[in-house]
């Protein structure tokens, strides 16, 4: 194709935007109307909209041409010479506006390209075309001409470079037809009103470098004031510590790729963090986290240690004993619990001695006579030690001279006694496993629990459950566990929900050196039993053994002061039964199974710490406002008291009927298969936005249509591989059922290939299922099969029941599974 620069390319009128010599007055512009052939002027009004409109691109589009900032010739080419042509403006900064207009109404068989130059795509497999244009109303032109068009056709073609420019108009690739959503009449040019239509259309998948773009008309009045092209990318954002880097969106309008973050310094990762880059530009389904390295506290989503300690001076000196104090560090970044002291003869620093102390003093004892020791010492807060401060030196007094004021001790006492001393440390270190021991010289017998927890050997590595029921005191356990909090660092905002134990409010959190967290507090109210009060603190002690993503986070307890609280993380959307309903249809299957994702995880690093949970519910997962969904409550035996979905079984016991698996009904087997049965039951929850599983059926009716063999429909819109899912989760023999790891695998691989939930449970198999599954239960109570089915929000089935001679409870009741 051959074409030239548009007439008027290069050529620019004077600033003054609309002013000045370049306005026509609205008689002059119907004339300009009048006389099609003469160039449209009435695109000068239109500039001026198009420059207010000139507004910053998202920061997830990345602009690959904008018209508008174009400082020099845009290069476009048009064909035939007399078709498009530039209007050629500048803005009051002198900065050219690249307007194409054409307006050839009143000739027959128009055909008229206008040719961009070469644009790379920069990697992007999908781009997206922001057209920003005015288009005449062929009634409104006189004589309503039978020739004039109100459309115009965009088109591309793919190149690695320039060669392609003079390729035919028959290759170029139709991307659109594009019509105005208002066109504009001479009544507008009168009033000076400007419709400016805006159309985005979007290409890809894209294999070449390059493409062009061609605007084709065909007999319309066009003026085409702006052409952005751009592509979109998920900005690089900072999520649980990762960074996750600036990624640009998949070719597929509905892929979403899978991106792994990296740790930022100072952390280490935990579960690898990975986030899903959406067609959108959207971040989504975050997985896994890191964590700030010991002595490493998380700020502003960067990990600084508390400073170390520098100021160490030497106190009494003795033949066998050194006594230090120091300061606290600069920057303790936090309340600091403690301090390790780590000390050796020097040179021998693979036998080596650790004290803890809570003061900034101590005294090592059983010391060799005349030997120099290194000391190192380093500060703990709640966010872990610091870095240990540069080495000391000192050194003990020599035998004799200590011996100068006191009576002689043989020498060979001291070589025993430092015999006895190194043994004892050797046997400690043999004890404990580890290459350190603890000195009990000075030791606060809590610490002795940094490797014993009430019996149970805590080995490096291996976390597991403490049932706080095996601590004699619940006191000792809570504190164990959690932290206790200065009720003058929480303000107590607002009431937002009820609890069993009393109010729980949102509120703030400010800790020393920590900065300010909204945070949820649970309150106990006045005049508690101790039994409360024990139940109450409980699942503090069961919350602050858990460190995920997927659980709510335990900022500490107060106990000290009235009233008692637990402070945890806020979760700004509550819980999630309550958040779906209010949000009926509103996301995504995606957005969907990122929940679930979530809640799954969490349960498979509950299974792994042998917790389980009992009353996994929709309406215990918490949801913050980037749709993490977290587990929450646990309780001791309150759990089950505290749930108003628990009932009573003949057993005695309190179990959320609809929630439990058939033999944690039957004979309270508790596992974490009965957990998976219950997450099966989140799931349907989920998917059908906070619908009651088996609606208003009984607990007598549900139990016993469960034991034969009867599970929940699908919910609406239910990808197969959802429902599937589920009814694995309710596999009567709880070893069938898949276990949590398996879960979060087959939801991780649903998410990698969205294309995997685009296959729907069809409406007849779900009408089926609700007549195998639903038909007979219950259905005494209503007195029409369409009551019945309103009753179980299936009521647009009505007429298929109908039609299909179902038409009354009796013939509803007769139906079989088969
Ligand atoms: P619970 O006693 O844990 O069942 O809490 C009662 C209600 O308080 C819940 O249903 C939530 O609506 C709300 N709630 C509890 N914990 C939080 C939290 N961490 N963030 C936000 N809301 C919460």
């Amino acid at each position: 194709m051959r074409g030239s620069r548009p007439r008027g390319a290069g050529r620019r009128r004077p600033p003054g935007g609309c002013g000045g010599d370049t306005l026509r007055t609205p008689a002059s512009l119907a004339g300009c109307y009048s006389a099609p052939r003469r160039a449209p002027l009435w695109t000068c009004l239109l500039l001026c909209a198009a420059l207010r409109t000139l507004l910053a691109s998202p920061s997830n589009e990345v602009n690959l041409l904008d018209s508008r900032t174009v400082m020099g010739d845009l290069g476009w080419i048009a064909f035939p010479k007399n078709g498009w042509e530039e209007i050629g403006e500048v803005d009051e900064n002198y900065a050219p506006i690249h307007t194409y207009q054409v307006c050839k109404v009143m000739e027959q068989n128009q055909n008229n390209w206008l040719l961009t130059s070469w644009i790379s795509n920069e990697g992007a497999s999908r781009i997206f075309i922001e057209l920003k244009f005015t288009l005449r109303d062929c009634n409104s032109l006189p004589g309503g001409l039978g020739t004039c068009k109100e459309t115009f056709n965009m088109y591309y073609f793919e190149s690695d470079d320039e060669n392609g420019r003079n390729i035919k108009e028959n290759q170029y690739i139709k991307i659109d037809t594009i019509a105005a959503d208002e066109s504009f009449t001479e009544l507008d040019l009168g009033d000076r009103v400007m419709k400016l239509n805006t159309e985005v259309r979007d290409v890809g998948p894209l294999s070449k470098k390059g493409f062009y773009l061609a605007f084709q008309d065909v007999g319309a009045c066009i003026a085409l004031v702006s052409v952005r092209v751009y592509y979109k990318k998920c900005p690089s954002v900072i999520r649980h510590l990762a960074v996750f880097p600036d990624t640009i969106t998949g070719a597929d309008s509905s892929q979403l790729l899978e991106v792994s973050g990296s740790c930022v310094n100072h952390s280490v990762t935990d579960e690898p963090p990975k986030m899903h880059c959406s067609a959108e530009g959207e971040w989504l389904v975050p997985i896994g986290k890191c964590m700030c390295k010991e002595g490493y506290e998380e700020k502003n989503g960067t990990c600084q240690a508390p400073s170390p300690v520098t100021n160490v001076k030497k106190g009494k000196i003795a033949k066998n004993s050194i006594s230090l104090s120091w300061q606290e560090p600069d920057r303790p970044n936090g309340i600091i619990l403690e301090y390790e002291i780590k000390y050796f003869e020097k040179d021998q620093e693979t036998s080596y001695t650790i004290i803890k102390s809570k003061e900034t003093t101590i005294t090592a004892e059983g010391l060799k006579p005349a030997s120099v020791y290194v000391f190192q010492i380093r500060a703990r807060t709640a966010a872990g030690y610091g870095v240990f401060s540069r080495r000391f030196e000192f050194e003990t007094i020599p035998v004799f001279a200590a011996s100068s004021d006191q009576s002689q001790i043989p020498i060979i006492a001291v070589s025993v006694t430092v015999g006895v001393i190194l043994l004892a440390v050797v046997i400690g270190f043999l004890l404990s496993g580890r290459r350190c021991g603890y000195s009990k010289a000075k030791q606060d017998p809590e610490e002795e629990k940094m490797h014993f927890h009430n019996g149970h050997i805590k080995l490096p590595g291996v976390r597991t459950y403490i049932d706080p029921h095996t601590y004699e005191d619940p006191n000792q356990a809570v504190h164990e566990f959690a932290k206790e909090i200065e009720a003058s660092c929480i303000t107590i905002e607002r009431v937002i929900g009820a609890g069993e134990f009393g109010e729980v409010c949102s509120g703030r959190l400010k800790l020393p050196g920590k900065r300010e967290l909204p945070v949820a507090i649970k309150t106990l109210k006045v005049g508690y039993t101790e039994k409360q009060r024990r139940d109450f603190l409980g699942e503090a002690s069961i919350m602050g053994q858990f460190d995920h993503p997927n659980i709510i986070h335990l900022e500490g307890v107060v106990t000290k002061s009235k009233p008692v609280m637990i402070v945890t993380e806020y979760m700004e959307n509550g819980s999630l039964d309550t958040f779906l309903k209010k949000n009926d249809g509103q996301f995504t299957v995606i957005q969907l199974v990122g929940m679930l994702r979530g809640i799954a995880a969490g349960m498979k690093y509950l299974s792994d710490m042998g917790y389980v949970h009992r009353d996994l519910a929709a309406r215990n997962i918490l949801i913050n406002s980037n749709l993490v969904c977290k587990v929450s409550d646990f309780g001791l035996s309150r759990v089950l008291e505290d749930d108003p979905e628990a009932a009573y079984t003949t057993r005695g016991g309190k179990i959320p009927i609809r929630w439990t698996a058939p033999e944690a009904i039957a004979f309270r087997k508790f596992t974490s298969a009965s957990d998976v049965w219950s997450y099966g039951i989140v799931m349907w929850e989920v998917v059908s936005y906070g619908e009651r599983p088996y609606w208003e059926m009984t607990n007598q009716d549900v139990i016993k249509a469960v034991e034969e063999g009867y599970r929940l429909p699908s919910p609406m819109d239910c990808p197969v591989a959802l429902y599937q899912l589920m009814l694995d989760c309710w596999q009567k023999d709880r070893n069938s059922r898949p276990k949590f790891d398996e879960i979060v695998n087959m939801l991780d691989k649903l998410i990698r290939n969205p294309s995997s939930l685009k296959t729907l449970v069809n409406a007849s198999s779900r009408v089926s299922n609700l007549l195998a599954e639903h038909g007979p239960l219950g259905s005494g109570a209503y007195r029409s099969v369409g009551e019945w089915l309103e009753a179980i929000k299936m009521g647009r089935y009505t007429e298929i029941f109908m039609e299909n001679g179902y038409s009354s409870m009796d013939a509803v009741a007769q139906v079989t599974l088969e």
